[in-house]
């Protein structure tokens, strides 16, 4: 019977780690796998996260179960850095449970719209790869759009569209903030035209907010989102603080609702909680419950938002060496200055990807994305260098 289970790809960009820590090449540089690192390249723990694990380890009795909603304590503190510190419920209407990771969330969020009658998916191409892998792990059907044009701009033609022909059994999947494989946001110009035609098509909203701090701030960041969730409905959000935490495997997220009626919410969570003690019983605790710590002692989200600052102006500070580099070779780095988060695609074919990586010690993702905190000013000139030679 096992035996009917045929050899499966690796995880393509996974992979690239392993090939990367096999090359003895002193000046190779890592583009591939999205964390963050330092002008060093490293990718330390938050002080913040140290200190509230530290509290943590202090003041912790218990390691007994909680329940598939994960600590709620830590869900609830999130709340006003997603939707606002004025009403952060919205009136009651938004509520959610922890999940592993953004992953847990993304995929929490599909599994209960599919519960609820959703039959397809919209979705701009490219995407973060996991996307389409679960919309088709849960047998949903996906619908693709173009996310952006070739100038490098996201394609509103392309969203409004799809928008508009979406049908009552239709989500739509938005990134909320540092697009990723692209690098390409809307602006909030772009997001009031999107609220305005999810209203109208009534198409169910689910804004995946993995990065939320790592673009222009965390208010900036969730401008879209708090837009979307201001005109319609209901809506479904998917949270990571894996990446704004520094969490990575800790696998920290959250999944929201939000229903048309306060009444609502415990219903519709309550199958979020069926579907988690199906899948995973109930998240990991030890991460979540430092991020709690940290938003719940004001002088600790003040470190943690220093070192956000610090990370945002760094990778700033990479875009605009970037962006000024202009057209080396056969690319133009320009719109690279001007995009969003930790990612950016440089136009190379297959083989100049891997002659990137042969030939200079390179290693980038397969569809040619970089990322852009992967580069420092000590590696940036040798990267530029290494591009224009593969597109002479
Ligand atoms: N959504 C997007 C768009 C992502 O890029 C990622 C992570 N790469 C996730 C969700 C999931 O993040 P996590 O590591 O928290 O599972």
């Amino acid at each position: 019977m096992l035996n009917n289970l045929q050899q499966q790809p690796a995880d393509a960009l996974l992979a690239l780690i392993k090939l990367h820590n096999e090359d003895p090449r002193a000046d190779k540089i890592d583009l591939g796998v999205g964390v963050y690192r330092t002008g060093d390249g490293a990718t330390p723990v938050f002080a913040a996260i140290k200190q509230a694990e530290h509290k943590l380890h202090e003041t912790q009795v218990s390691k007994a179960y909680l329940g598939p909603e994960g600590d709620m304590g830590f869900v609830h503190a999130l709340m006003p850095w997603i939707f606002g510190k004025q009403d952060p419920s919205m009136g009651g209407r938004i509520d959610g449970m922890q999940t592993p990771g953004g992953t847990g969330a993304v995929r929490l969020a599909l599994a209960l719209a599919k519960r609820a009658g959703v039959k397809r998916i919209w979705m701009g191409t490219p995407s973060w790869p996991n996307h389409a892998q679960i919309v088709a792990d849960l047998g949903l059907e996906l619908k693709t759009f173009a996310h952006s044009t070739a100038d490098g701009v996201a394609n509103m033609d392309a969203v409004l569209g799809a928008i508009a022909e979406a049908g009552a059994d239709d989500a739509i999947l938005l990134h909320g903030c540092c697009h990723n494989p692209t690098g390409i946001d809307y602006s909030n110009a772009d997001w009031d035209k999107i609220a305005a035609a999810i209203k109208a098509s009534g198409v169910l909203p689910l804004i995946d907010l993995a990065y939320q701090g790592l673009g222009y701030g965390m208010e900036e960041d969730a401008y879209g989102l708090r837009r979307v969730l201001g005109e319609v409905p209901e809506a479904l959000v998917a949270y990571s603080c894996d990446k704004n935490f520094g969490l990575y495997r800790d696998r920290v997220g959250a999944v929201y609702v939000m229903m048309a009626d306060a009444a609502q919410v415990n219903a519709a969570l309550s199958n979020g909680h069926a579907l988690a003690r199906a899948a995973w019983s109930m998240p990991p605790d030890h991460g979540a419950a430092a991020v709690r710590i940290i938003l719940e002692d004001e002088a600790l989200v003040k470190t943690w938002q220093d070192e956000l600052d610090q990370m945002r102006e760094r990778m700033l500070q990479v875009r605009a060496r970037l962006g000024a580099a202009g057209k080396q070779g056969g690319v133009d780095f320009t719109p690279m200055g001007s995009q969003s988060g930790l990612f950016s695609i440089v136009p190379l074919t297959g083989e100049q990807v891997l002659a990137m990586r042969e030939k200079h010690g390179v290693y980038m993702a397969g569809s040619g994305r970089i990322n852009v905190a992967g580069l420092t000013m000590n590696n940036i000139d040798q990267f530029i260098a290494a591009v224009a030679d593969v597109t002479a």
